[in-house]
């Protein structure tokens, strides 16, 4: 298997943060705080079973200003996809697809690179309905997981492993 750069992508809340927390934990090799240019973005290593993976998480969207905000995901959003070998693409089972999921989802069928689509936030029954709406954004089976509680890491190394 390959090393595989990974960038997690999805609107604001979805579980981005608390997903690369979850997959890099302690081997947290990187916190870019530079003023300026990277503040948002953070690099971690992860190794799942054979896979050894580099996540970018795209965060620290919440000081943006309103009229900046759509443009500045975008660029953000790019710039991580760009670098990376696959795109991990979250949504928030609990809350359902939403418009601007289908914006994040447009911009990575737009990037060519593969898609690993997740529904996060599936722990007990309340994610069930957004899991299968989540088919209906075209990338395939969803992997269910939850970040928080921990589930579905061995359905989503299978989910990466196809592109390692
Ligand atoms: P981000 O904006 O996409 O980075 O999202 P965060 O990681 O900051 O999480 C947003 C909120 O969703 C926080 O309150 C998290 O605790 C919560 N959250 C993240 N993952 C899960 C999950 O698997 N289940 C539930 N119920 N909540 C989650
Ligand atoms: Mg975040």
């Amino acid at each position: 298997l390959k090393p595989l750069t990974v960038a997690i992508v999805g609107r604001p809340n979805v579980g981005k943060s608390t997903f690369f927390n979850r997959l890099v934990g302690r081997r947290l090799a990187l916190v870019d705080d530079r003023p300026g240019v990277t503040r948002d973005r953070r690099e971690g290593e992860a190794k799942l079973g054979d896979l050894a993976l580099t996540i970018i998480d795209t965060a620290g969207l919440e000081e943006a200003d309103a009229d900046s905000l759509e443009g500045r995901m975008r660029a953000q959003t790019e710039r991580a996809v760009a670098d990376a070998d696959v795109s991990v693409f979250l949504i928030d089972a609990r809350a359902g697809v939403t418009p601007a999921d289908r914006h994040f989802a447009d911009l990575l069928r737009r990037s060519g690179k593969p898609v690993v689509l997740v529904a996060n936030k599936c722990e007990g029954a309340a994610g069930e309905g957004g899991f299968y709406d989540a088919y209906s954004l075209g990338f395939g089976e969803p992997v269910p997981f939850s970040a928080e509680h921990g589930l579905g890491l061995a359905d989503l190394v299978l989910a990466l492993e196809e592109h390692a």
